[in-house]
């Protein structure tokens, strides 16, 4: 069910004095349109230069997205194909799923979408948390392999017996590009998305500036640093964001393919910046089960993105393209971030 919250415009005010010492002013007003909704599971905070409209649209957009791609809703498509194991998909859900497909093989299965039966388990997309054993992981294991999905590219989808698929780990980011995309083509030049974390930037900030984007503490409240972005997504994934304990141990939500088990790879961490929301949501997710070094041999390859990362032990790596744009903050701020290089 998606609930609207509120919606707060914001004025900004820029004040222009007219000639010096002058007791005499003119006020120039630029609004920010807001507002706060809850969907896909989350909050989302809407922020655009320009007319209100153009926050309906941008509502309507994600919330036509989350119908579709809902691993819980009865109604949506992704639900039907799961139950039936088979089933046609709309023009949205076929993008989204080439691109996740593509990104699935980009980051050798550390990527699965189809890792929701592992996903269901662990109790994470219901709260009904639980330790599975090492025999009924196993088992489950057996339908995990995104290649065994069948998709013709344009609608007709069809999966292996006992196999189901989530795009939670590329929702957010589908969403956002799709908003931001919605915006330009109405002529925005200024705009700010954040959905539950995932950020997105539209070109500057009225006055001409970047974007001040902040980076979660993984170990507390907080903020561990800021990055200076624009035109920019910036999506974070976390061990922090969604967890449970149980006799001492943290499980998170981010599942290693190959264990089925929540990933140790010696990051709590990893933020993706890039200028597509989608391939950003699907790194932040998959290079944290990767863990630093085959993270940074995937970054070393690529050029697309730029990546922050934290590491069990709070010590902070950046990619060498966001050096100069991240600035640590609180606790982090004694510490210099590590600059990863190109080889
Ligand atoms: P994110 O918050 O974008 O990192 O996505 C995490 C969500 O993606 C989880 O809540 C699961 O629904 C799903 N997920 C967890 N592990 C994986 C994985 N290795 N590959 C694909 N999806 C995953
Ligand atoms: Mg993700």
């Amino acid at each position: 069910m998606q609930t609207k919250i509120k919606i707060i415009p914001i004025i900004l005010i820029t004040l222009f004095l007219t000639g010096c010492g002058s007791t005499q002013n003119t006020v120039q007003a630029e609004e920010a349109q807001t507002a706060t909704i809850f969907a896909m599971d989350t909050v989302m905070e809407l922020s655009v230069y320009g007319s209100e409209t153009l926050l309906d649209g941008a509502e309507s957009i994600i919330l036509a997205l989350e119908r579709e791609l809902s691993v819980t809703d009865a109604e949506s498509e992704i639900y039907a194909v799961n139950r039936d194991g088979a089933g046609s998909v709309s023009a949205d859900t076929a993008e989204l799923l080439n691109r996740a497909l593509e990104l699935c093989a980009r980051t050798d299965g550390a990527l699965d979408i189809s890792i929701y039966p592992v996903v269901r388990t662990w109790g994470f997309t219901t709260g009904e948390y639980r330790v599975p054993d090492s025999e009924e992981l196993r088992a489950l294991l057996e339908c995990v392999d995104y290649t065994r999905i069948s998709f013709d590219g344009e609608s007709a989808l069809s999966l292996a017996e006992g196999m189901e698929i989530d795009l939670g780990s590329v929702a957010k980011g589908y969403a956002s590009s799709r908003v931001i995309q919605y915006w330009k083509n109405n002529g925005v030049t200024s705009a700010l998305l954040n959905l539950g974390g995932n950020v997105h930037a539209l070109g500057t900030k009225p006055d001409g500036s970047a974007w001040r984007v902040a980076i979660a503490d993984p170990e507390q409240n907080g903020y561990l640093g800021v990055l200076e972005v624009v035109d920019q997504a910036v999506i974070t994934s976390g061990g922090y964001e969604r967890y449970f304990e149980q006799d001492g141990k943290t499980y998170w939500h981010i599942i290693d393919p190959d264990t089925g088990c929540p990933a140790e790879s010696g990051l709590i961490s990893v933020t993706v910046v890039g200028s597509d929301g989608v391939l950003c949501d699907a790194l932040s997710t998959s290079l944290f089960v990767m863990g630093l070094d085959g993270a940074s041999a995937l970054w070393n390859e690529s050029d697309d993105f730029e990546a922050v990362f934290v590491t069990s032990d709070d010590a902070v790596y950046v990619t060498e393209g966001l050096a100069d744009n991240f600035s640590p903050l609180g606790d982090y701020e004694g510490q210099e971030a590590t600059v990863i290089y190109r080889a």
